[in-house]
């Protein structure tokens, strides 16, 4: 039998949403596999069995469930050992995580432990006529979307962000529940998980909001993204960036880039000022309804993919768009 595992990242009992958008991917996976395949969620935590109803319903056929007070928070040190430990015991085919924080770190921790490969950032995935995982992933600076496979160690691995899958419908479905016994001695550990605090994010959030400004290189400075941010407040919606906004200082963090490395978002409009297209921007924006660019250059690759596409001078849109609406 085939196995395709999803790693059930849980933070405080909720479920993240690559969770479910990850096991509604794998359902899709099973059906191009040959025979019979077996998906499991594989959950780990201090009292989140109840989280097992959600994942049977999203696609899980079986649960591996470990539960300890050692496992309340994420420890990369105490969590990779133990799923290292399943993976050799239980042999799975395919395991998926959310590129997030902690996925990101996780994915590519086991995989090293246990000498396999990890696509990261995958922005689809099939099997192929042989029965292998196809990952998808935008490489050489997003400029070409290469093709990856593991094909002689096991598990093959990879990790999506959240967004870029769609969570299918509920279906009735009670999984399995296979408890993983938790021996870890925490004593001589590297790191220690103390306690968790959360960001407060201000604004709309940038995975709720219909319409989505978005500044690119082309702002060229910290006044434009400011004049960004009026705008969105004045529509109600919120502001997101490409990589090099981040990196120049003119977004306060990662949390606002959209793309590969950072979200992907499907809001009603998304309106982009001063971008180029880059393939590792643009796969996080496909799904918009509207696109609307404004660049300067008309050559830009950005315009390919937009609904409506203004060759300007985004200075000029800037102050125009304030001045009528403020
Ligand atoms: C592994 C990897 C992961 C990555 N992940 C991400 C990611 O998640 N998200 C992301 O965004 N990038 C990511 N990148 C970077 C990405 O490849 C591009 O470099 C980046 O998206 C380009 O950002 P940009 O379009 O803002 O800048 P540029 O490509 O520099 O484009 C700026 C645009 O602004 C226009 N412009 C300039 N002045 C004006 C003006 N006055 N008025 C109007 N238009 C103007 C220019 O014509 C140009 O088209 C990643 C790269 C790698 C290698």
């Amino acid at each position: 039998m085939n196995k395709i595992w999803v790693f059930a990242e849980q933070v405080e009992c909720s479920l993240d949403r690559v969770v479910l958008e990850l096991l509604t991917k794998a359902k899709e996976l099973a059906r191009e596999m040959a025979g019979e395949t077996e998906i499991a969620a594989v959950l780990l935590g201090c009292n989140v069995e109840s989280l097992v109803e959600s994942l049977g319903k999203y696609g899980a056929d079986k649960v591996y469930l470990a539960e300890s007070e050692e496992l309340k928070l994420y420890n990369p040190s105490i969590y990779a050992p133990i799923i290292t430990e399943l993976v050799k015991e239980e042999d799975p085919d395919i395991f998926l995580f959310g590129a997030t924080a902690i996925g990101s770190e996780l994915c590519p921790t086991i995989a090293a432990q246990l000498k396999t490969g990890v696509a990261a950032h995958c922005i689809d995935m099939n099997i192929n006529k042989d029965g292998k995982l196809v990952a998808t992933v935008p490489s050489f600076g997003g400029k070409i979307v290469g093709e990856i496979l593991c094909p002689d160690t096991r598990p093959q691995m990879a990790s999506v962000k959240p967004g870029i899958f769609i969570q299918g419908e509920e279906e009735e479905r009670e999984p399995l529940v296979e408890k993983v016994e938790v021996n870890i001695n925490t004593e001589n550990l590297p790191l220690k998980a103390i306690s968790l605090n959360k960001k407060e994010i201000k604004g709309v959030p940038l995975d709720k909001a219909e319409i989505v400004f978005c500044g690119g290189f082309g702002l060229g400075n910290k006044e434009n993204w400011e004049k960004l941010e009026r705008l969105a407040g004045l529509f109600g919606g919120a502001v997101a960036c490409t990589r090099p906004v981040v990196d120049e200082g003119w977004a306060p963090g990662e949390h606002l880039m959209i793309g590969t490395s950072g979200k992907s978002v499907r809001p009603k409009v998304y309106i982009g000022f001063g971008i180029s297209g880059a393939t590792h921007h643009v796969c996080g924006i496909k799904d918009s309804g509207l696109i609307i660019s404004v660049n300067n250059d008309e050559k830009a690759a950005i315009f390919e993919i937009s609904d409506i596409g203004i060759v300007e001078d985004l200075n000029k849109v800037l102050d125009q768009l304030l001045l009528k609406f403020s």
